[in-house]
């Protein structure tokens, strides 16, 4: 049994593992994963290592969330993001909303300062507005095609992003769990994926694990893949067997691809996909020395 753990990923897309993008997103990836742990190992909650992890990932140009994001067929940036505490099972979700750099704090925002647990668009940016959240000129969040690898000439596998996520365990036994996205590319505007869904693009709950999903949104969200990863666990599969479970499970019944990170509540790790890659990174336990990444 570990007594921290912190996971994070930055999509399972249609990467060229070869790219300097990939070279990129995996070190945001290591970068974000030894900020989380400094938090966990300074006694800080799960919550907040999940939130300082996906910052960066979201400032990350490679990535699609925050600045990188994706454009839909307007040419403009809605952002989709959800954070959940494994000890309350307290939620703050936030979709298609506009001009601000990390949505993860907003989201967070609608879990700390309403009585509701989701909040979308317009309203989700008059929230942010009211509490004195920074917004950002939609410019601040667009980077060139090149650098997300949304330039025309790439070829595209399906409608896949690279969301960005984070999972962890603190020394208090907590779990949490955190999503960011753009979407997918050239998608319609109001289009909602799976990364805001409470259960499809995150899940967290002390009593089973924490887990973030990424992939092909309409599919992952028929399953409610995340949640499936906690009852997997919860039914005596390891994290890594249930992320595999759950992947598998996604196949058979509506076709698609994915990636999936989970921590359980022993502090052990799961990363899986059936895409071509997935940057991520993951410290299980005090020294940081022994990081593991993959893509
Ligand atoms: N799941 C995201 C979405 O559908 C995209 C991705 O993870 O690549 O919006």
């Amino acid at each position: 049994m570990a007594n921290l753990a912190i996971v994070v990923h930055g999509g399972a897309g249609a990467w060229d593992i070869e790219s300097e993008r990939m070279q990129v997103g995996l070190a945001a990836c290591r970068e974000a994963a030894l900020a989380g742990h400094a938090v966990l190992k300074a006694g800080g909650s799960a919550l907040d290592a999940v939130e300082t992890a996906v910052h960066i990932l979201e400032d990350c140009p490679a990535l699609d969330a925050g600045r990188g994001s994706y454009l839909n067929t307007q040419g403009e940036v809605e952002m989709d993001a959800l954070i959940m505490d494994g000890r309350s099972l307290n939620m703050g979700a936030v979709a298609a909303i506009q001009r601000v750099r990390h949505p993860i704090s907003l989201a967070r925002r609608v879990m700390t300062d309403t009585e509701h647990a989701f909040l979308v668009g317009p309203g989700a940016g008059a929230f942010a507005d009211q509490i004195g959240f920074p917004r950002c000129a939609t410019e601040d969040l667009i980077v060139p095609p090149e650098a997300n690898g949304s330039a025309p000439a790439k070829p595209l596998a399906g409608p896949l992003g690279d969301t960005v996520g984070a999972v962890a365990f603190d020394i208090h036994g907590d779990l949490a769990a955190a999503t960011s996205t753009g979407g997918t590319r050239n998608k319609m505007p109001g289009r909602v994926g799976d990364s805001p869904l409470v259960g499809s693009g995150g899940y967290a709950d002390n009593w089973t694990a924490a887990v973030s999903a990424t992939g092909q949104g309409e599919a992952i969200m028929k399953v409610v893949l995340s949640k499936r990863v906690c009852d997997l666990v919860s039914d005596g599969l390891s994290a890594q067997a249930a992320c595999e479970a759950a992947i598998r499970l996604l196949e058979e019944r509506v076709g698609g691809e994915c990636g999936l990170i989970a921590i359980d509540a022993q502090g052990q790790v799961g990363v899986a996909r059936n895409t071509r890659a997935m940057p991520y990174a993951f410290v299980m336990g005090e020294d940081e020395g022994g990081m593991v990444d993959g893509r």
